[in-house]
């Protein structure tokens, strides 16, 4: 059986086919942080699901080129550097650093790309892209100066979030004072400076101003990754009016689909509420460190559930996530101890392509988890009874390297990684055999990598160096 994800654009699971002809590379483009502030654990769901899209794809052998971009210019960095008495930069900058050290400490894999809209790269690239939407007759400069994408010029615009056009096309000019456009649906590409923007300003054909946020994706997912893409994600509140501009301008521009497959989570909630500073209920990553949490609980707790469910964030549901790991990191103790130097078969009745096929269905990652630690019971009952062979232990913490590629659950302290476990394995076999040459370039391969081995009565000992 193959994968199957969720589209939104076509409200169906479909099965996975990439673009690449031969099958093998799947690009990604998310939707990332505006750094106008500490990313909060709403926005980390998104980027832990993410997360487990690209793993998840990469357990099944696909290679990932992905793209993230940090959203350093829009109204509220610009609030927020005023604010500040700062330049745009020098504002934004601690927060993108936060950002990464947030996206270390929940093990979240970095993009292949973090392409931030203020690169003078990118924005020569908006610039390009909107001189070609007028060219073409989907943009146009209004009389307040800033350039607006005509929404009616795209009979597909509303498809990816199922809108009736015919709200959104009221026809005729819009006759208001705070509209200065044919249609009151139509976005902003590039925005007149205005003396709120004060300092952050670049040239265009349209005179100064800035780019409006849509278009920055739209620039940096198809001048990094082309004109078409095989994922294009983020939370369901991008849907729109985001999604679906990116769509419109990139299309128009290229000529060709954008995106394939469309994936948003559901947002998450905190005790049943939606997050919000005045409900006293909004954390940053930070927050629930500062309360004595780990990183890897939070990311347990915002992978338990499915995507695609609305997730309640509690603080129960934290306890529960340490609880988790800790019967995790006890089996995956029990299993150490137990193991031999050869791997074994596993008998059949240990359902180890349960967690995958639960992914496979569409990155249903509560059933994944269920079928984990259904495995954990069985196993456990087995090593009390004895009937665990050492070779059914080690072939067991293979399986256990695998699933963590995904999961990322090992415990902060002793994270052995699998290449000195196979060391450690084959150490012991040349032991075994008397070879203590090979012994002793098994522990030097071993040392290169960080860690010392030791040799005991009750056999080899690990540490860090
Ligand atoms: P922003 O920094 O507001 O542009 O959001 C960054 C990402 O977080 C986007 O993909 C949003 O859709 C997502 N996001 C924002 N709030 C939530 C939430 N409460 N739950 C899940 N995802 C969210
Ligand atoms: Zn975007």
């Amino acid at each position: 059986m193959g994968i199957s994800y969720f589209n939104s654009l076509t409200r169906q699971v479909e099965p996975f086919v990439p673009l690449d002809p031969a099958g093998k590379t799947v690009s990604i483009y998310t939707c990332g942080p505006t750094v106008y502030n500490y990313a909060h654990i709403g926005n980390f769901r998104a980027y832990v699901f993410e997360d487990l899209l690209q793993r998840h794809l990469e357990f099944r052998g696909y290679t990932v080129d992905r793209v993230m971009n940090l959203t350093d210019v829009d109204d509220k960095t610009i609030r927020g550097c005023h604010a500040a008495g700062l330049p745009l930069a020098e504002f934004t900058q601690p927060f993108k650093d936060a950002f990464f050290q947030d996206l270390e400490a929940l093990r979240i894999k970095p993009a292949d790309h973090f392409p931030a809209a203020t690169e003078a790269v990118h924005i020569a690239r908006m610039i390009e892209m909107i001189a070609t939407l007028i060219e073409r007759g989907h943009a146009y400069q209004a009389d307040d100066g800033s350039v607006y994408f005509r929404i009616n010029s795209f009979p597909a615009y509303g498809r990816l979030a199922h809108l009736n056009l015919d709200e959104l096309r009221p026809s005729g000019r819009v006759n208001s004072d705070e509209y200065e456009k044919e249609n009151i649906a139509d976005f902003a590409l590039w925005k007149a400076w205005s003396e709120a923007d004060g300092d952050v300003v670049w040239e265009s054909p349209w005179g100064r101003g800035r780019p409006g946020w849509h278009i920055e994706c739209s620039a940096m997912a198809t001048g990094i990754l082309g004109p078409q893409i095989d994922i294009h994600c983020g939370g369901e509140d991008n849907i729109f009016p985001h999604h679906e501009a990116e769509i419109a301008q990139s299309e128009c521009v290229t000529g060709h689909s954008f995106v394939k497959l469309w994936m948003h989570c559901k947002h998450l909630l905190v005790e049943n509420q939606k997050m919000s500073k005045s409900a006293g209920n909004f954390y940053t990553l930070r927050d629930l460190l500062g309360k004595g949490h780990t990183g890897r609980e939070v990311r347990y707790a915002l992978l338990s559930v499915k995507y695609r469910e609305p997730l309640n964030f509690t603080f129960e549901g934290l306890d529960a996530a340490r609880s988790a790991l800790a019967r995790f990191d006890e089996w995956s103790r029990r299993l150490q101890d137990a193991a031999g130097p050869a791997a074994e078969p596993l008998p059949e009745d240990l359902k180890t392509e349960a967690f995958g096929a639960a992914l496979d269905d569409d990155l249903n990652a509560s059933a994944a988890l269920g079928a984990l630690f259904e495995l954990i019971r069985e196993t456990n009952k087995r090593l009390d009874a004895g009937t665990l062979t050492p070779g059914q232990a080690r072939s067991l913490l293979a399986w256990r390297d695998e699933v963590n590629s995904i999961l990322r659950f090992e415990s902060e302290a002793v994270a052995i990684p699998a290449e000195v476990e196979a060391l450690l394995a084959r150490r012991a076999e040349a032991r075994a055999s008397k070879d203590w040459a090979g012994s002793d370039r098994l522990r030097d391969e071993i040392a290169a990598l960080g860690w010392t081995v030791k040799d005991t009565k009750e056999g080899q000992k690990l540490s860090k160096i």
